[in-house]
C-alpha cells in the first residue's frame, strides 16, 4: 500500500541523505523563529584602501546562533535560506541594519560606506528597488552610503532578466554602488560587465590563499587587476592574512583590501574604535 511504499522509499535514502534533510528542516523551523525574534546578528568587516590604510567600507555579514541548534554558519544558512524564500527576510533585516549603521557613523562624523551581499533571488522580487529605497528614506540614510556585493550567479543571471537589470540601474541612479563579489570563481561570462553597473570588482580569497605559493596565481591576480583597472573599476582583494600578501597586491596596483590582517568580522561599536583611532 501507499504508506508501505513511502516507508520504504525513505528508507531506501541514505542516512546522510537522511541527515541532511532533517536539519535543513530543523533550521528552516529554528530561522523563521529568530526572525521573529529578531534574533540575527550583523557583524562588519573594514574594507580599506590599500595605500592610505584609512577605513574606505565595512561589510556586513550576518551571524546566527540559535539555542537550540548553535552557531549556524553564512554558508550553511544562505542556501537553505535561497531555497526556502526566509533570504527576503534576512535581506529586509541586513539592509535596515546596515542603512541604521551607515546613518549613525556619518552622524559621528565618520566617512565610510556600509557593504551588503544580495542575492539574486531577492532581485527578483519586482519591488526590490524601491523597498530598498523606502528603508533609506525611513533611516535617514544617503543612497551613496549603501554598497550592494552581488556574485557572478548573480550577474550570469540577471544578464538574462531586464527587470533585475532596469532594478540595479534605477538604485545605482540614486548613487548606490555595486561590488562583484567572489570575483573569478563563478561562472565567467564577460557580458555581464557590459551589461550591469558594477564599480568594484572584488578578487576571491581563493586567489589570494595561494597568492604567495604560485606563480600562476601571481600573474593571475596581477592580470585581474589590469583587468579591473582598463575596466575604470576599483580593485579589492579579500582575504588577506599576511603583510607579504598585501605588499604584493599593492605592487600590482591593487586599491584596496579586506581580511583578517586587518580586522576579523567585528561588532560595530570595535569598527567605531578602528574609526576614532584613525583620526
Ligand atoms: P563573502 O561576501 O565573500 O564574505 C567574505 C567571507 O570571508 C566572510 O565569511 C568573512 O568572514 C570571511 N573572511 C574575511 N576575511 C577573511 C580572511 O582574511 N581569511 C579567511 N579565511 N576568511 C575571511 P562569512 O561571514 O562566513 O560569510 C560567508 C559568505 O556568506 C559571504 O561571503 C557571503 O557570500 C555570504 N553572506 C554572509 N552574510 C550574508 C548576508 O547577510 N546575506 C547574504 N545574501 N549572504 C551573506
Ligand atoms: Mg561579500
Ligand atoms: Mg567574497
Ligand atoms: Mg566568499
Amino acid at each position: 500500500n501507499v504508506r508501505e511504499a513511502g516507508g520504504d522509499n525513505i528508507g531506501s535514502l541514505s542516512n546522510a541523505t537522511h541527515k541532511a534533510i532533517n536539519r535543513k528542516s530543523i533550521i528552516e523551523k529554528r530561522l523563521l523563529l529568530a526572525l521573529d525574534q529578531q534574533d540575527l546578528k550583523v557583524l562588519y568587516q573594514p574594507l580599506v584602501n590599500n595605500h592610505t590604510g584609512k577605513i574606505i567600507a565595512a561589510e556586513a555579514l550576518v551571524r546566527w546562533e540559535d539555542e537550540e541548534i548553535g552557531v549556524v554558519s553564512p554558508d550553511e544558512l544562505i542556501p537553505i535560506a535561497e531555497e526556502t524564500g526566509l533570504i527576503n527576510n534576512i535581506g529586509s533585516f541586513m539592509i535596515e541594519e546596515a542603512c541604521k549603521q551607515a546613518a549613525e557613523w556619518q552622524k559621528e562624523g565618520f566617512d565610510l560606506k556600509v557593504s551588503i551581499n544580495l542575492s539574486v533571488r531577492e532581485f527578483r522580487d519586482k519591488n526590490m528597488a524601491k523597498s530598498i529605497l523606502n528603508i533609506l528614506s525611513k533611516t535617514n540614510c544617503p543612497a551613496n552610503l549603501i554598497q550592494i556585493e552581488i556574485t557572478e550567479k548573480f550577474a550570469l543571471e540577471a544578464e538574462a532578466e531586464t527587470s533585475i537589470i532596469k532594478q540595479m540601474r534605477k538604485l545605482e541612479s540614486e548613487g548606490i554602488v555595486f561590488v562583484l563579489d567572489d570575483f573569478g570563481t563563478g561562472y565567467a561570462s564577460f557580458r555581464y560587465m557590459q551589461l550591469l553597473p558594477i564599480e568594484i570588482l572584488k578578487i576571491d580569497q581563493m586567489f589570494v590563499a595561494s597568492l604567495l605559493q604560485s606563480e600562476k596565481t601571481q600573474r593571475l591576480i596581477n592580470g585581474m587587476v589590469q583587468f579591473g583597472k582598463s575596466m575604470n573599476l576599483t580593485v579589492l582583494a579579500e582575504g588577506v592574512e599576511t603583510n607579504e600578501q598585501r605588499e604584493l597586491l599593492k605592487d600590482y596596483g591593487c586599491d584596496a583590501i579586506q581580511g583578517f590582517l586587518i580586522s576579523k568580522p567585528v561588532a560595530e561599536s570595535e569598527i567605531s574604535k578602528l574609526l576614532k583611532n584613525e583620526k
